[in-house]
């Protein structure tokens, strides 16, 4: 899709926009933002055909692949298609065989990928009373889709079963895997808010992920977007399956020596622009500090006068309280990943 081969074993973060499609110039500001910070595919609602019209001109300006969001209307697909889009993301069940067959010999055309799925909020009662379980119905709603298309002669296609409850979304996700080879683009709709979507997000795509399932993911929040694609960063890096910086710091107890939470916080806010997959451990005391932050390339634990500066473990430096933040600084700007 685009530049970029899903399947190809690395994990794409995606995102959507949340400013006017119509908005030529915000829009593409928006993507060059979500671009910084990791985004590597991008959707973007196309709910009329001047939505549609400017996806050429976001196009032309813009470096990673974009998705057009269509909902029921085939021209409007179609017109999508011939912007230059590099995948479309429509319900075939909302629109009618004759049009989707012009949408299909467009998408052919174009060597558009097409994404079809369906979400649990959305099942046709059809499916919901056919079948017991609502992750079986999530899923075969969606190989629904995936089969309208094989009958037109496409396997462009990238398929979605999203439900905004973590283990109907793991379970539907799992069934669609067994029965097609497709990629899989992952993740919970209607997530929640705050850390409550997060953790959601997180339980959901680490679950499938962890299943080797999943080619794509977006972690779904009532957010700026931006926060999306951070999240789905650290999902990745938790998971081992990409190289991100890591934040080791600890609970603090009475022992704290330092302001653990000030200083993780500071730390954090660095390191998410940060390229490199260092790890850093923020410890308040060196009573079990040194111990618990040995797997840090670069950490500090708490004194009396201030901090320690460690190395794997190993004490280099001692340094005074009004200096902790500076110094860690330095050493994660100078860092050098010699592993890499
Ligand atoms: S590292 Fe020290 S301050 Fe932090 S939780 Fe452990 S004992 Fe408490």
């Amino acid at each position: 899709m685009g530049n970029l081969a899903l399947g190809d074993g690395r994990v794409y973060v995606q995102s959507m926009t949340n400013v006017d499609t119509k908005d030529v110039e915000a829009t593409v500001l928006q993507i060059e933002r979500l671009a910084t910070v990791g985004c590597e595919i991008v959707r973007v609602a196309a709910y009329d055909l001047e939505a549609a019209n400017a996806l050429k001109r976001i196009k032309e300006r813009i470096s990673i692949p974009l998705v057009a969001d269509i909902h029921y209307d085939a021209k409007i697909a179609i017109r999508a298609i011939e912007a230059g889009v590099d995948k479309i993301r429509i319900n075939p069940g909302n629109i009618p065989s004759k049009a989707l067959k012009e949408v299909v010999a467009a998408a052919k055309e174009h060597g558009v990928a097409i994404r079809v799925g369906a979400n649990s909020g959305s099942l046709k009662r059809e499916f919901l009373e056919h079948y017991r379980e609502k992750h079986v119905a999530l899923a075969e709603s969606v190989l629904e889709h995936v089969r309208a298309l094989e009958r037109l002669g496409f396997e462009d296609i990238v398929v979605s079963a999203k439900s905004s409850d973590v283990t109907e979304t793991v379970e539907a996700n799992r069934y669609v895997r067994n029965k097609v080879d497709y990629p899989l683009h992952v993740g919970l709709t209607e997530a929640g808010y705050g850390s409550q979507a997060i953790v959601k997000s997180a339980i959901a795509i680490g679950t499938l992920l962890m299943e080797g399932i999943g080619e794509t993911i977006r972690v779904s929040l009532s957010a700026d977007p931006v926060e999306e694609v951070r999240v789905a960063k650290w999902i990745l890096g938790s998971l081992h399956l990409r190289k991100v910086p890591d934040l080791v710091a600890c609970p603090t107890c009475a022992r704290a020596e330092i302001d653990v939470m000030k200083l993780a916080e500071k730390v954090i806010a660095l390191l998410d622009k940060f390229d490199k997959p260092i790890k850093v451990a923020v410890m308040g005391c060196v009573v079990n500090g040194i111990g618990e932050g040995a797997d840090a390339d670069i950490g500090v634990a708490g004194t009396k006068s201030g901090a320690v500066l460690m190395n794997k473990g190993r004490i280099v430096a001692q340094v005074p309280q009004d200096e902790i933040f500076q110094v860690l600084r330095r050493e994660i700007e100078n860092w050098e990943d010699w592993r890499a």
